[in-house]
């Protein structure tokens, strides 16, 4: 299926073509239209990652809003969790040269942020994580090549000479299932023969409720309360928190994983998403909308509008 708005030229996949050093493939600037060139990606299939293949799979308009068209939660509507990781990896990761907090929770006195701040509090007051030897990196972009010209990308948190730490801010258990971080955990495997295991580093937000006695509390009490409760009790926050040796997390070894069954599947994704972008395909999968987590784009899927307050365009 060929692009509506497609115009042909001699020089690029179409007269509205707009190249661009910071995407993958150039942009369309069409009247009316953002987003990718779709003719340009059948050329040129985008990069893959572990996150973009998860959306794919659970749906195929999420993939679509996120890749195609560059559509994302502004900062300050992130939800809690993801809000909280991004401070997390940053407090990990000082090296990152402008921070987040204002962007992310411009009412300093919220009280998720709040938690954020008392759970950074007691990470340095435990000492958890600096008695971790040093890494060989933070934040480190990996690439691994699956096929000839075809390659999937990641981001691992922590990456060491022997293993890798992926540090996780949510109040469920996912994290500590196989089956739930088989797909990302596995990929950064891929990137070293050397890597023998991975820890999960799993820290639970404190869920205190400003009510009965604590009902008129303000920021900073709450912010105090949070910090209290999780030096108390460290192992109700910190997923198998050990006192002794000051850290916590939980421990995958490589020979837990089928490299083979994940590298097929790559290779399977990446070409349906071949045919569904010859055929525009990117169809919602309605099941997907609230499982596991509400899902960033129902508000768009609802009403079929892209709000302004809520999103910008990447591209
Ligand atoms: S809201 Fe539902 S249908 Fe829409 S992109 Fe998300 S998962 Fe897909």
């Amino acid at each position: 299926m060929t692009c509506d708005k497609k115009i042909k030229s001699k020089t690029k996949p179409c007269l509205h073509y707009n190249p661009n050093p910071d995407t993958p493939v150039g942009k369309c600037s069409a009247p009316g239209e953002f987003g990718l060139c779709i003719e340009a990606i059948k050329k040129h299939p985008l990069p893959i990652s572990h996150s973009s293949l998860h959306k794919f799979i659970s749906c195929r308009m999420s993939y679509y809003l996120s890749k195609i068209k560059g559509v994302t939660t502004k900062a300050h509507k992130l939800s809690d969790p993801v809000k909280m990781g991004i401070l997390i990896d940053e407090y990990l990761n000082p090296n990152k040269k402008e921070s987040s907090h204002e962007k992310l929770y411009p009412d300093s006195n919220s009280f998720s942020y709040r938690k954020v701040l008392a759970t950074i509090r007691a990470i340095k007051m435990l000492e958890i994580f600096p008695t971790i030897p040093k890494p060989v990196g933070t934040q480190v972009k990996v690439e691994i090549k699956i096929d000839e010209g075809q390659v999937v990308t990641g981001v691992i948190d922590r990456l060491y000479p022997d293993h890798f730490v992926e540090t996780k801010y949510s109040s469920s258990d996912y994290y500590t299932k196989k089956q739930f971080i088989k797909s990302q955990v596995a990929t950064y495997f891929l990137v070293d023969e050397g890597l023998k295991y991975v820890i999960m580093e799993i820290i639970k937000p404190p869920a205190l409720k400003s009510t009965g006695q604590f009902k008129e509390e303000t920021a900073d009490e709450y912010e105090e309360r949070c910090y209290q409760a999780m030096l108390t009790k460290p192992s109700a926050f910190f997923h198998k928190y050990d006192k002794e040796n000051k850290n916590f997390g939980v421990v995958f070894e490589r020979s837990e994983f089928d490299f083979d069954k994940i590298i097929e599947r790559y290779k399977q994704v990446l070409k349906e998403i071949r045919v569904a972008t010859e055929d525009n395909a990117f169809y919602e999968n309605e099941d997907s909308c609230l499982q596991p987590f509400e899902c960033e784009y129902l508000p768009i899927c609802e009403t079929g509008w892209i709000s302004d307050s809520l999103y910008e365009k990447r591209f």
